[in-house]
C-alpha cells in the first residue's frame, strides 16, 4: 500500500490565490486543508477551497475524445481537429477561426494557445472569459498607467486606515481577503466604506454603506475628486512630478458634480452619506480601493476604473504601504491570462499591437513571421461573427460560453450553425451539447502549472492525481494540434515547465527596464526549481530586482513615466427601467457556488446554502407584482426570459431584482442569467453591461409540484420548470408545472426509475390530485422517492434525503412512513444550512439563540458556525436580531 503523502498547490477558484494542501491517504482518499504557509491565505480557505476534495469525483467528466457524438481515439480527433482549422484558414483567411478560452486555464496552457493563435495562425482572435470579468480593469490600468499592473499586495489591505470597497461583494466572492480585512478592522480600526447598489454581506460589517444607484459610479468619484480639488487634500507635488493631465481631469469632475448636493441626487444617495464618504477619503492618507465585477461589468467600466484612479493620483496614494487602487479578479488566473496576452487586444508579455516594434520582438523571439499584426475579436464580437458566419471555426476551452455570454440564446444559436467547434473541458456543459469534436481535459488536481493571482504572486498547481480516463493537459492538447498544423517545431515541449521557461524568457526579451511585467529572474529555472517553486511576485527580473509593490517612487511605464489622469464624465446609463420593464436586474455570485456550477454543484454542501434558483425581491416589489416566497416567476428582459422561485428579502432594494449568475441547464430548466443580460459593451474594454438590465416579473400559474429523490444523475425534459441539487447519495429534483395535478402526475411519473429487482409503493390520493411513490432496492433500502401534489402541499423532504444517505435496510416502521414523507420518530430539521464549513442550519442557530447564544463569538463558541471562513457571519447575525427582535415584542 501507497504512504499517505501530501502535495502543494492552490485553490483553483477566485483570485485569491489560496495555497492548499492536498492530502492523499493511502487508501486513495484525498482531503484538503489551507496551507499555512502560502502568504494569500496562512491557511485559511472558504467553504468553496474546504470543499475541493469533494470535487474529486467522475461525475459528469468527460474521458474520452468525441467527434460528433461518438468515442473517438485522440489522433482522430486532434488530426480532425487540425484538418478544420487549417482548411478554414486555407479557405478563408487566419481571421475565420478562433479559441474563446478560459481564466480557469493555467499559465502555461494559455501560453501556448496565445502563441498558436497569434504567433502561427496570425489572427488576433483569441479572447478570454477574462473579457467578462475583468477587462475594463485591464483597459482602465493602460490608460493610467501605460501597462496593466495591480500595483498593491494583499498586505496592504491589512496597513490600510480606510478600504473603501466598491462592486465588491468580498466577502462572498473573496472570502479569505474579506476576513483579512476584518481582522485589520478588529485589530488596528480600520474604516471600511462599500459601495454597491445592493446590501450583500459585505455591506453587514462596515462604517458606511452607499446604496447608490447602479452605474453612476463615475459620478460618485468624480465628485470625490471635485471634492478633494476644493478642500485642497490633493497632493500637489506628486501631481507636478509623477503625472500628467490632472487641469483638464480636475475641471471636468468639478463641472459634473459641482456640488455634493449634485452628486447624492444623481447617484441616489443621502447628501450626508456622499459627505461622509469623502471626509472619510479625505482624511485617511492610508487608502485602498478595492474594485471587482460591480464596476468592471458596466457599459462604463473603463471610466469608472479611471474615476477611481484618478482620485489616488490626486492624493498621491499609489505605490507606497497601505495605500492604492485594488482590482481584484474573479478568476484563479485572469492575471496570467492577461500576462501571455490571452486577451485579443494584446499580443504577449503585456506588450500590444499598438507599437509596431512589439509585433516585431515578439515575431522574432518566436521565429513566427506570419504573427499577428492587429488585435483580434473581443469576447461579445466574437460570438456575433460566429453567427454571422465569419468565423468558419471555434475552439471554446475550459469555459461555457452557451451560459455566460449576454444574450446567450444568440451564442447558443450561433454555436449550433458554426461550420466547425470544438471544446475542450473537463466536464459536460451546455456548451458541449453544440462540439463537433469534445477532447477531454485534464482538471484540478491532475494539472502541473502556475497561476497569479490578485496580486501578482504566481502559484503552482501541481497535480496529486493521474488524470482519468483518456483526459490529457489543455497545453499537450494545444501543442498536438499546433503540431499536426505544421507548427511542432515551435511546440515541441516536452513538460509545463519548459513552457514556463520561454514565457519568462518572452517577458524579458529586449525588455533592459521598460515594461514592469518582468519575469527574467526565473527564465532559468531547472526543472527541479520550478517543480518547488514557491509562491512570489512579479516582477521578478534577471538584474535580480525584486519588487512587491510597484509604482514606488512614482515611476510609471508611460512614455514619458508619468502616470496619466483620464477626465471621464457620467454617462447616462445603457439602459433606464421603464413601464414594460420597471425592475432593475443585477446579477452576482452567490457564496458557495463558483462560475457554472461545474465543480460546485455536485457537492452537497455547497448546494445546501441556496438549492434552487431564486430571484430576490423587495417585499414591496413582491406584494405589488402579487409574488410570495417560493412563488415561481417568470422574469423576463428584452433579450429573454428564465424562471427562477421567489425570494422575498428585506434586504433586497426596492425596485432591483437579483439574480446568480450560476444556473446552466445542467442544474436548472431555464435559469441562466445570461439569457437576460445585454450584450451592450464597453467602447474601451468590450466589457458587457452583466450588472444592470431592466426586466419584469410576472407570476407562473403553477398547478402542481413535486420532488424526485433519487440516487440517479438526470436531465428532466418536458417540464416547465425544474431544478436539481446534489445532496448525500443522489440528487433532489425540483419539479413544477402549470398543468393540472393530474396531468403533473403523469409527467412526473415518467421520471420514476424502478428496476425489476426494486419493490414499488405507490398511493394516488381518491381525487387524484396527489401522488406518492417509492422504490425499494432488493437490500430493502429506499432507493428513489416521488412526491406529488398541489402547489404548496409537498411534506418536507428532510427524512426522505437522509435515506438517501444512508442506504440502510428500511425498519417496518420506516415502510409504513415512507409515503408519507415523515420520519416515524421526531427528527429534529436543522432547516436551511447557514454556515456551509461545518454543516450548521438556521434551525440550530435559532434554537442556539433561544437559549441564551446572543453574539457571533456565543454561537461560535456553541455552534463552530461562523469560525471558519466567516462568509455566514452576516446571516448569522441576522438570525440573531430576528430572534432578539421577536423577544422584545
Ligand atoms: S477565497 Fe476561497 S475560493 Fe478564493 S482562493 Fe481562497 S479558498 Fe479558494
Amino acid at each position: 500500500m501507497e504512504e499517505a503523502r501530501e502535495v502543494r498547490t492552490t485553490c483553483p477558484y477566485c483570485g485569491v490565490g489560496c495555497g492548499v494542501l492536498a492530502k492523499i491517504a493511502a487508501d486513495g482518499t484525498t482531503s484538503v486543508r489551507g496551507d499555512p504557509d502560502h502568504p494569500a491565505n496562512f491557511g485559511k480557505l472558504c467553504s468553496k477551497g474546504m470543499t475541493l476534495g469533494e470535487t474529486l469525483g467522475l461525475e459528469g467528466r468527460l474521458l474520452q475524445p468525441e467527434i460528433g457524438g461518438r468515442q473517438a481515439g485522440w489522433d482522430e480527433a486532434l488530426d480532425l481537429v487540425a484538418e478544420k482549422f487549417s482548411q478554414a484558414i486555407a479557405e478563408h483567411g487566419p481571421d475565420t477561426v478562433a479559441f474563446y478560452v478560459s481564466g480557469q486555464l493555467l499559465t502555461e496552457d494559455y501560453y501556448v494557445a496565445n502563441k498558436l493563435m497569434k504567433g502561427f495562425i496570425g489572427s488576433g482572435n483569441i479572447d478570454t472569459n477574462s473579457r467578462l470579468c475583468m477587462a475594463s480593469s485591464v483597459a482602465g490600468h493602460r490608460r493610467a498607467f501605460g501597462e496593466d499592473i495591480v500595483p498593491g499586495v494583499y498586505e496592504d489591505l491589512e496597513r490600510a486606515d480606510l478600504i473603501v470597497l466598491t462592486g465588491s461583494n468580498t466577502a462572498w466572492c473573496h472570502p479569505v481577503l474579506y476576513q483579512r480585512m476584518l481582522v485589520a478592522r478588529r485589530e488596528r480600526g480600520t474604516k471600511i466604506v462599500v459601495i454597491d447598489p445592493r446590501r450583500t454581506a459585505t455591506a453587514d460589517e462596515c462604517d458606511l454603506h452607499l446604496a447608490l444607484d447602479p452605474g453612476t459610479d463615475v459620478l460618485l468619484f468624480n465628485g470625490l475628486l471635485a471634492h478633494l480639488v476644493l478642500t485642497g487634500k490633493i497632493d500637489t507635488d506628486f501631481i507636478r512630478d509623477h503625472t500628467s493631465g490632472f487641469d483638464a481631469t480636475a475641471a471636468l469632475a468639478c463641472a459634473d458634480a459641482p456640488s455634493i448636493a449634485r452628486v447624492a441626487k444623481g447617484c441616489g444617495l443621502a447628501a450626508a452619506d456622499a459627505q461622509a464618504f469623502y471626509d472619510l477619503f479625505a482624511a485617511a492618507e492610508r487608502t485602498v480601493t478595492v474594485y471587482s465585477q460591480g464596476v468592471n461589468q458596466s457599459a462604463h467600466g473603463t471610466d469608472k476604473v479611471n474615476a477611481i484612479i484618478n482620485c489616488h493620483l490626486a492624493t498621491g496614494r499609489i505605490g507606497k504601504p497601505g495605500m492604492g487602487p485594488f482590482s481584484v479578479t474573479g478568476q484563479p488566473n485572469a492575471m496570467g491570462g492577461r500576462e501571455v496576452g490571452g486577451l485579443a487586444n494584446q499580443l504577449a508579455a503585456h506588450m500590444d499591437f499598438a507599437d509596431e516594434a512589439n509585433i516585431d520582438r515578439v515575431s522574432r523571439f518566436w521565429k513566427a513571421p506570419d504573427i499577428a499584426r492587429r488585435g483580434g475579436l473581443k469576447a461579445v464580437d466574437m460570438f456575433q461573427a460566429v453567427a454571422d458566419g465569419r468565423i468558419k471555426a471555434l475552439w471554446v476551452m475550459g469555459t461555457n460560453p452557451a451560459v455566460s455570454i449576454p444574450d446567450a440564446s444568440r451564442v447558443r444559436a450561433a454555436l449550433a450553425k458554426c461550420d466547425f467547434v470544438v471544446v475542450s473541458d473537463v466536464t459536460r456543459t451546455d456548451t458541449t451539447r453544440y462540439a463537433d469534436v469534445l477532447l477531454p481535459a485534464a482538471g484540478w488536481g491532475e494539472k502541473d502549472g502556475t497561476v497569479t493571482n490578485s496580486e501578482r504572486r504566481i502559484s503552482r498547481q501541481r497535480p496529486f492525481l493521474p488524470p482519468p480516463g483518456e483526459a490529457r493537459a489543455d497545453w499537450r492538447i494545444i501543442c498536438d494540434v499546433a503540431a499536426r498544423m505544421g507548427f511542432g517545431d515551435s511546440f515541441d515541449y516536452r513538460a509545463p515547465a519548459e513552457i514556463f521557461r520561454e514565457h519568462a524568457a518572452l517577458s524579458a526579451f529586449e525588455n533592459g527596464g521598460e515594461r514592469p511585467f518582468d519575469l527574467g529572474g526565473f527564465a532559468d529555472l531547472t526543472d527541479e526549481d520550478y517543480s518547488t517553486f514557491a509562491p512570489r511576485h512579479w516582477p521578478a527580473s534577471e538584474r535580480g530586482e525584486r519588487q512587491t509593490r510597484l509604482f514606488v517612487g512614482g515611476r510609471f511605464p508611460t512614455p514619458d513615466g508619468r502616470a496619466r489622469f483620464v477626465a471621464v464624465r457620467q454617462e447616462a446609463t445603457a439602459f433606464a427601467v421603464d413601464t414594460d420593464y420597471p425592475l432593475a436586474l443585477n446579477t452576482g455570485r452567490l457564496r458557495d457556488q463558483w462560475h457554472t456550477m461545474t465543480r460546485t454543484g455536485n457537492v452537497p454542501r455547497l448546494m445546501a446554502h441556496a438549492s434552487e434558483p431564486a430571484v430576490d425581491l423587495h417585499p414591496a416589489d413582491a406584494a405589488a407584482h402579487r409574488l410570495k416566497d417560493g412563488d415561481l416567476a417568470q422574469l423576463s428582459t428584452r433579450f429573454g426570459f428564465v424562471r427562477a422561485r421567489v425570494r422575498v428579502a428585506d434586504a433586497q432594494r426596492r425596485g432591483h431584482a437579483f439574480l446568480p449568475m450560476h444556473w446552466s441547464g445542467q442544474f436548472a430548466a431555464r435559469a441562466a442569467a445570461g439569457l437576460l443580460s445585454s450584450p451592450i459593451t464597453d467602447p474601451h474594454s468590450g466589457q458587457p453591461e452583466l450588472k444592470h438590465v431592466p426586466a419584469r416579473i410576472v407570476r407562473e400559474n403553477t398547478g402542481w409540484t413535486g420532488v424526485l429523490i433519487t440516487r440517479r444523475d438526470l436531465r428532466p425534459t418536458g417540464f416547465v420548470h425544474w431544478s436539481r441539487h446534489a445532496v448525500e447519495g443522489g440528487w433532489v429534483y425540483e419539479l413544477t408545472g402549470t398543468e393540472p395535478p393530474d396531468q403533473g402526475i403523469l409527467l412526473a411519473r415518467k421520471l420514476l426509475g424502478v428496476r425489476p429487482q426494486d419493490q414499488l409503493l405507490e398511493y394516488t390520493d381518491r381525487r387524484g390530485l396527489a401522488y406518492r411513490a417509492a422504490a425499494i432496492d432488493d437490500a430493502g433500502a429506499m432507493a428513489e422517492a416521488l412526491l406529488v401534489a398541489a402547489p404548496d402541499q409537498l411534506p418536507t423532504r428532510d427524512w426522505l434525503v437522509s435515506l438517501l444517505a444512508t442506504r440502510q435496510p428500511l425498519s417496518t416502521a420506516d415502510r409504513h412512513a415512507l409515503l408519507s414523507g415523515r420520519s416515524p420518530v421526531p427528527m429534529p430539521a436543522i432547516g436551511r444550512v447557514v454556515c456551509a464549513c461545518f454543516h450548521i442550519g438556521a434551525n440550530q442557530i435559532a434554537s442556539a439563540v433561544a437559549s441564551g447564544c446572543d453574539s457571533l463569538e456565543a454561537i461560535g463558541a456553541t455552534l463552530r458556525a461562523g469560525t471558519n471562513c466567516g462568509s455566514c457571519r452576516s446571516e448569522i447575525r441576522a438570525i440573531i436580531d430576528a430572534r432578539q427582535v421577536q423577544a422584545a415584542e
